[in-house]
């Protein structure tokens, strides 16, 4: 088999799907996509243009502006991967914060966006080799993939995870709004009507609750060689 392979990881929030997405595409040279970036650049370009506040969210105005929109990853050799661009602008940091992720589960609702986001990763995963993680990659984006990998952990676990990632960047929060941000995004990214986060028959599920990223690596690795072997 070729080994330009097309992966699929999906899963729930802060299962560490970017971090083995990382790790797969340096080891195999393949392109890395973080499809959740997309997302939450379109939502930082809502809230920059006062298109969400409150809670309130201005889909008519925000469908219109979407071509107004571009959005690009760009490799930064010293960090080893992409960072998204909005318009150009560097927003790797910006699109992390808690006020985004409080967000960004209702904009991901809107089928415009969503067309628009999976047809841009489609045309990034033309030529194969290709890791990218996300919601729906394995069932809407890559329905094809020859591995789709989906990852579970508990909530808890995934919340700690989160956490001392927003710590790490400065950001102030507590444990108990990022516990309830986790859990809130599962619930609407499994319940909405697009293209709703759900395993796909042919996933292989990985609970990493207890796995380290070593032991998850290694047999991660070992499913794709035999695939490509
Ligand atoms: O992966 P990350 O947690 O950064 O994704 C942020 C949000 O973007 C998810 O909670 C989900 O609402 C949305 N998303 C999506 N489809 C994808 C990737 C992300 O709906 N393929």
């Amino acid at each position: 088999m070729d080994d330009k392979i097309t992966i699929a990881i999906d899963g729930f929030s802060s299962t560490g799907k970017s971090t083995i997405a990382k790790l797969i595409a340096n080891k195999y040279n393949f392109i890395y996509v973080d499809t959740g970036a997309m997302y939450r650049a379109v939502t930082l370009f809502a809230m920059q243009n006062n298109l969400i506040s409150n809670g309130f969210m201005d889909q008519t105005s925000l469908i219109k502006s979407l071509k107004e929109i571009t959005l690009s990853f760009q490799f930064n050799m010293n960090l080893g991967f992409a960072e998204m661009f909005l318009n150009n602008v560097n927003v790797e940091k910006e699109i992390r914060t808690l006020e985004v992720s409080q967000f960004v589960s209702k904009i991901a609702t809107i089928s415009e966006v969503r067309k628009k986001l999976v047809s841009e990763q489609q045309e990034m995963g033309k030529q194969g080799g290709i890791v990218m993680d996300g919601r729906d990659i394995g069932t809407v984006v890559f329905p094809n993939a020859h591995l789709k990998l989906f990852m579970t952990a508990s909530a808890d676990k995934r919340a700690t995870r989160r956490y001392n990632e927003l710590i790490a960047i400065g950001d102030n929060v507590s444990f108990e709004d990022i516990l309830f941000n986790v859990q809130e995004r599962d619930r609407i990214d499994s319940t909405r009507e697009d293209s709703p986060l759900v395993m796909a028959d042919d996933a292989i599920e990985f609970d990493n609750s207890d796995m380290g990223i070593t032991e998850q690596f290694d047999e991660i690795c070992s499913v794709i060689d035999r695939i490509i072997l």
